[in-house]
């Protein structure tokens, strides 16, 4: 319908000025109201790679953050929607803020609340992202109420969430990829590398 397809649109001039929005996935995360905790550009280039979203799937985004992975979600494919879990009411706010800067309020949802309890008596989704509160009882949860063919993507920063993912891919099998990047930054009076944490990507299908 029009507001579908003419929201996000109307949005993405403002937001991006005469140009509009790119078309593709990883936009820029002075784009999103955020904390700092923010799956930042590249990272969530490739996590949207991973999710690969389809017209009118549904998202579940655990652990939503500032919302950016829904949002670049419901940008990626006609129809699609998500719903955002974040137990955070600071956080919750930037959701909402950056659903309604990119005309996708209607399309996405937040829940303020903390994974597993908070997926009770939701729609079962088609594609679920773990962007924090990752836990072996949020695992063992959600391969018992998921479908098969359900995708499942959960990224991870921490020692603890690196040796459970590991633990979940040779359970569970899957893709298990692990993500070094360093961005050019100064260095006195020349240039260096400025290394972010790695990042474990764990990608499977129920
Ligand atoms: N992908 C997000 C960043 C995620 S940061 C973005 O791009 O903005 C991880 C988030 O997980 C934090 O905001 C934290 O509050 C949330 N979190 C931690 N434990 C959680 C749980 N049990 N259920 C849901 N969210 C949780």
């Amino acid at each position: 319908d029009l507001t579908e397809i003419c929201a996000p649109v109307a949005m993405a001039l403002d937001l991006a000025g005469h140009r509009g929005l790119s078309q593709a996935s990883g936009l820029a995360d002075d784009l999103f109201q955020n904390d700092g905790q923010i799956t930042k550009r590249p990272i969530r280039a490739l996590t949207l790679s991973a999710l690969a979203p389809r017209p009118a799937e549904l998202l579940w985004d655990i652990g939503g953050g500032s919302g950016s992975v829904s949002v670049e979600w419901c940008l990626a494919a006609r129809g699609t929607r998500a719903l955002t879990f974040e137990p955070r009411a600071d956080r919750m706010a930037n959701i909402t803020a950056n659903a309604a800067a990119f005309g996708l309020s209607h399309r996405m949802q937040a829940h303020q609340d903390r994974a597993p309890d908070c997926l009770a008596d939701q729609p079962l989704p088609d594609c679920v992202f773990i962007g924090g509160g990752g836990s072996q009882t949020l695992l063992d949860h959600l391969w018992q109420i998921l479908p098969p063919g359900t995708r499942i993507v959960a990224n991870g920063v921490t020692l603890e969430t690196e040796t459970l993912l590991m633990q979940a891919q040779a359970q569970w099998g899957g893709q298990l990829l692990k993500v070094e990047i360093a961005e050019a930054g100064p260095l006195g009076t020349m240039r260096g590398w400025d290394r972010a944490r790695p990042v474990i990507q764990w990608s499977v299908t129920r």
